[in-house]
């Protein structure tokens, strides 16, 4: 008999991501997975020596001095797209990213991030809200609650966690996936800080964005139930066939 191929349940997280949001007007982008620290960090509100550096493990090319390291989000991407694109914007950013950690069933120091940013007149947090209700009731098949939770990114004014209510028990009786809380965190998102907008040259006064990334491997593991990130990796080929 002839083997056959098979996607990886990364693959198919991702052509959903992109079939959702190709039909809602947004464009698929990428960007280079070997990133400036300007790109990286900079650009993005985070200085040299501000501490909020400390909540990205990064991989450094040596020397470091050179300021190139492996992205530790796909956020570079936003910056980059602004450059070159005057608003409205809507893209969508799936990619890989790096994190200079230890590897456990939840962390990979490789993985992928979907990453979504909205630039035009007059947007706002619910346009954020509304956007993310309908993809995760897209994603996981079934009516989901969106809800945020105040946070801190240094690249959105206000910045959210965002939290979907557990797509196994509705978020009623509370189960495993959602460790008996009823949601399920998720992803962060927020309001593109008026600085970032500034840095390349789309004033603030005028335009409003939305912000949004996450983990697609999150996202993988939830909807298909794999309680082992490492799985994704380890080419074992009886992983694509399940699905
Ligand atoms: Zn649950």
């Amino acid at each position: 008999m002839k083997s056959k191929g098979y996607l990886h349940p990364i693959t198919h997280t991702i052509n959903d991501i992109n079939a959702y949001f190709t039909d809602r007007g947004f464009d698929t982008v990428d960007g280079p997975e070997l990133e400036t620290e300007h790109y990286n960090f900079d650009a993005l509100n985070i200085p040299k020596d501000h501490p909020a550096r400390d909540m990205w493990d990064t991989f450094w090319i040596q020397p470091k001095t050179a300021g190139k390291l492996l992205r530790t989000h796909t956020s570079p991407v936003q910056v980059r797209y602004m450059e070159k694109h005057k608003p409205p914007i809507r893209i969508i950013v799936p990619g890989k990213t790096y994190r200079y950690e230890a590897t456990d069933a939840t962390h990979e120091a490789q993985f992928y991030q979907v990453e979504g940013l909205v630039v035009d007149k007059s947007i706002s947090l619910a346009h954020l809200k509304g956007t993310l209700d309908d993809f995760f009731g897209y994603f996981f098949a079934k009516g989901v609650h969106v809800r945020f939770r105040p946070s801190y990114f240094p690249f959105t004014e206000p910045s959210v966690e965002v939290d979907v209510s557990c797509f196994r028990c509705d978020g009623e009786k509370g189960c495993p996936i959602c460790k008996g809380t009823g949601w399920i965190e998720i992803m962060g998102a927020g309001m593109v800080h008026p600085k970032v907008l500034e840095g390349v040259g789309i004033s603030s006064k005028d335009w409003s964005g939305f912000a949004f990334g996450g983990g697609i491997d999150r996202l993988t593991m939830l909807k298909y139930r794999i309680d082992d990130i490492r799985l994704f990796y380890n080419g074992d080929a009886r992983l694509p066939i399940q699905f």
